[in-house]
């Protein structure tokens, strides 16, 4: 059987890997010079720097993390961001240590007996859930922490208020009834040692896969299954219109120190035109006397110009899909998945369960 795998991410590799184990030969192919899709990364004085921004995994999915583990060393790095709030850099999401840190005592003591007694210690709690609470002081928070972390942020990362946008997406990012400063609290989390380009060098070396860098698909190409990890849009022509996208431009900046933040990311939810800036060095514990940061600043997807990076999840793009998605379930040698072929925002450790799941729907 002859399987086509279309992109060289961490889903078409997943995928690459799993159906190659199985004694299937593979060709993966990529429209770009290099693997690894999104996650592609690079040593530059000595730092290992994340081309498309910032990629932290973590999983509470045991069976993705034992597969990824066959593949990489982890570095035990745990997650955590910190924004600049009206002056002071504080812990991101809002948690306890945050509330404490912009609050006076007698107004943060008092919030936080509410949060404690409404919700729990260590519970989350998505801000729009927050401003739902019948409760002065707890409305007074959700709307702090809805105009100083989310309303200005999300409007330059998505064009968009977080009223707006999917509440799944502001859901990612909920006010932590916690001191745990960490970004995630997933049981496993880490960074592939050398990078994850190296990773999935790892996975997608093996006897029975073939990868062709550099090579579009083209509809002549000869396949008995084809795995789309592409935009489904473009599958199909766009004979529907275009998928909307967000995409990011990075600025990035060699400085000649060591250190540029404490943390590997600092959001600027109100300040600036970028929504964050990202310091590589912190994620490997890289030893180097210079230091490399990006500057994110978000953008629409214009196809030829940047890359797809967000699914924009929304009614209208939601039945715009289906659409596509009618289509692909009239072909039964097709298979889409990943953030682009399924339109959804999934995390790294979401997309290789997806590629778990269609290699266990082909064993049936
Ligand atoms: N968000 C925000 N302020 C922040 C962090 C996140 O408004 O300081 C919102 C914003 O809409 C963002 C979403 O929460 O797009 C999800 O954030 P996450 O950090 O998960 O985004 P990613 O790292 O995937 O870009």
């Amino acid at each position: 059987m002859k399987n086509l795998i279309v992109g060289c991410g961490i889903s078409g590799a997943s995928l690459a890997r799993l159906l190659a184990e199985h004694g299937e030969q593979v060709i993966i192919i990529d429209s770009k010079n290099h693997i690894a899709g999104n996650i592609y990364d690079y040593y530059d004085s000595g730092i290992c720097v994340h081309k498309y921004g910032t990629h932290i995994f973590h999983t509470a999915n045991k069976t993705v993390w034992d597969f990824i583990s066959r593949f990489c060393q982890w570095y035990p790095y745990q997650h955590k961001v910190r924004g600049l709030i009206d002056g002071q850099i504080v812990p991101i999401p809002f948690n306890l240590n945050t509330l404490h840190a912009v609050f006076p005592d007698s107004l943060a003591n008092k919030i936080e007996q509410k949060l404690l007694d409404n919700f729990g210690l260590n519970t989350k709690v998505p801000i729009l859930e927050l401003r739902k609470k019948d409760d002065p002081d707890l409305q007074f928070l959700a709307q702090y922490v809805y105009d100083k972390i989310f309303l200005e942020y999300t409007l330059k990362q998505w064009g968009q208020t977080p009223d707006e946008i999917d509440p799944a997406v502001s859901g990612r990012v909920p006010v932590y009834v916690s001191r745990d400063d960490r970004y995630f609290q997933d049981k496993y989390q880490g960074i592939p040692i050398g990078g994850y380009t190296a990773m999935v060098k790892n996975m997608l070396n093996h006897e029975n896969i073939t990868v062709r860098l550099n090579t579009p698909f083209d509809a002549g190409m000869e396949y008995d299954r084809l795995f789309w990890t592409g935009s489904i849009d473009e599958f199909f022509g766009y004979k529907y219109g275009a998928l909307p996208y967000r995409s990011e431009r990075f600025e990035f900046i060699t400085f000649p120190f060591e250190r540029f933040q404490d943390v590997a990311v600092v959001n600027y939810p109100c300040n600036y035109d970028f929504t964050r800036i990202g310091e590589y060095k912190h994620f490997l514990n890289d030893q180097s006397g210079n230091t490399i940061v990006s500057y994110e600043y978000p953008e629409p997807f214009q196809d030829g110009k940047n890359d797809r990076f967000y699914p924009i999840a929304n009614p209208q793009n939601a039945e715009l899909y289906s659409k596509y998605l009618g289509m692909a379930n009239e072909l039964n040698n097709v298979y889409f998945l990943g953030r682009l072929g399924d339109y959804k925002y999934y995390d790294m450790d979401k997309a290789v369960a997806r590629s778990f799941d269609v290699f266990n729907s082909l064993k049936k």
